[in-house]
């Protein structure tokens, strides 16, 4: 079917949420390319939004797909699932984390997180619920989750709807974190890096969000969507920062494309016990097999290493084209491969992603009008090189 036919039916029959869609279908992909159904090639700096880590047709996760489908996709949680175990095995391993708890997006490991925060206060008889969250950040798109979000243009329309005890403060000021801290507060959700919020680093906010927490005795949870699995050239993001949360959440790379979110905690802190929660679909045999596949790969320490020296060298190429158009380009920030670029304001950055997009770049925009740039973690230092000559022509002539 023609890319045009397909938009044709996309507007007669989908809901549209995402706006208009750049008019391109993809066929398949290798590596970090992909294919659209004119046989065009596009250079990917966006993987499907920080999740196709390992690219595309990656040998190892094929196969374990592939195995996987062929013996057993689903079979409920009434029954132990080897691929599941192990999955909890690994991650708790890697990380400073005791369990883990495995469902199907971003959005449901953040609300199972506020729930497990919760739940941890009222079995011990404190009456704290309120969950403190940041202005600029992402948390998806439940009606908790967006709840938490700090963005008022996701929340307006829902707002009636949404559970009461859940407050934002601004990223990057403790002060006014600790003012916002009450005997009521359950926990802090954060981001590393608030990614859909402009690529911002946490930096030593973190330990201090850390600190605070611990003074006022809630919890901290940390959402890792976006930065865990060796986004930022650790495998966990807050292994750099030089504090541990009670709860961190992962989805996006976790499944290398298949859907796939988690629930990390330390011990003190795994407050649920039977029917307190639950999934049907979540940590199934096949996203498991995913997630297990895609972590043996990523956790290596030699490919850790890769992303920290490809993001080092990435981020220095940005700060180069940063130096030559300092009336552009305003701002290169981030770690390993989450990598953001702040424009002027009359540069408006879903401009150059369309230009991008018309010489074979995919690239993302997010928010402070800012360029995402959220490869594959196995890019390589020549397809950076193309990215980074085609916009400084771009900056040249804009
Ligand atoms: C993408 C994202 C989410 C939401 O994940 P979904 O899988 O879309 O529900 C939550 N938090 C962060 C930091 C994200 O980047």
């Amino acid at each position: 079917m023609e890319t045009a036919m397909i938009a044709s039916i996309d507007k007669r029959v989908y809901m549209n949420t995402f706006g208009e869609r750049f008019p391109i279908a993809f066929t398949h992909g290798k590596d970090s390319t992909l294919y659209d159904k004119e046989g065009v090639a596009y250079t990917d700096f966006l993987a499907g939004i920080a999740v196709n880590a390992l690219g595309y047709g990656h040998p190892k996760v094929t196969a374990a797909i592939t195995e996987q489908a062929q013996k057993l996709l689903h079979c409920s949680n009434y029954f132990y699932i080897e691929q599941q175990a192990l999955l909890a095995e690994m991650l708790t391993h890697l990380s400073c984390f005791d369990r883990a708890f495995f469902c199907n997006t971003g959005a449901e490991a953040n609300e199972g997180a506020i729930k497990l925060a919760r739940k941890h206060f009222y079995d011990k008889g404190e009456d704290r619920y309120e969950i403190i969250a940041c202005d600029n950040s992402f948390h998806g798109r439940t009606i908790a989750t967006v709840a938490a979000t700090g963005q008022e243009k996701y929340k307006k329309p829902y707002a009636p709807l949404l559970p009461s005890g859940i407050k934002n403060v601004p990223y990057g000021d403790a002060s006014a974190l600790k003012s916002a801290l009450s005997p009521k507060t359950a926990a802090v959700l954060i981001e590393c890096i608030q990614g859909e919020g402009g690529v911002i680093d946490g930096s030593d906010y973190l330990a201090k969000v850390r600190a605070l927490c611990d003074e006022n005795g809630c919890l901290m949870i940390v959402d890792e969507v976006q930065t865990g699995i060796g986004r930022t050239g650790t495998l966990f993001a807050y292994e750099q920062y030089g504090f541990e949360s009670d709860i961190l959440t992962l989805a996006k790379a976790l499944g290398g494309g298949v859907p796939i979110g988690a629930i990390l905690a330390k011990e003190a802190c795994c407050a649920f016990a039977p029917g307190d929660h639950g999934t049907t679909f979540g940590g199934n045999p096949l996203a498991c097999a995913a997630g297990l596949a895609v972590l043996s790969e990523i956790s290596r320490e030699a490919f850790l290493e890769s992303v920290r020296k490809k993001g080092e060298y990435f981020k220095a190429e940005l700060e180069r084209l940063q130096a030559q158009f300092p009336q552009k380009i305003l701002e290169v920030r981030g770690r390993g491969l989450m990598l953001g670029m702040e424009l002027a304001p009359e540069i408006k950055n879903s401009d150059v992603q369309k230009e991008l997009l018309k010489q074979g770049f995919i690239i993302g925009v997010a928010g402070h009008n800012t360029l995402r740039f959220i490869p594959p973690l196995i890019i390589r230092e020549e397809q950076i090189d193309a990215l980074v000559g085609v916009l400084t022509n771009y900056f040249r002539k804009a």
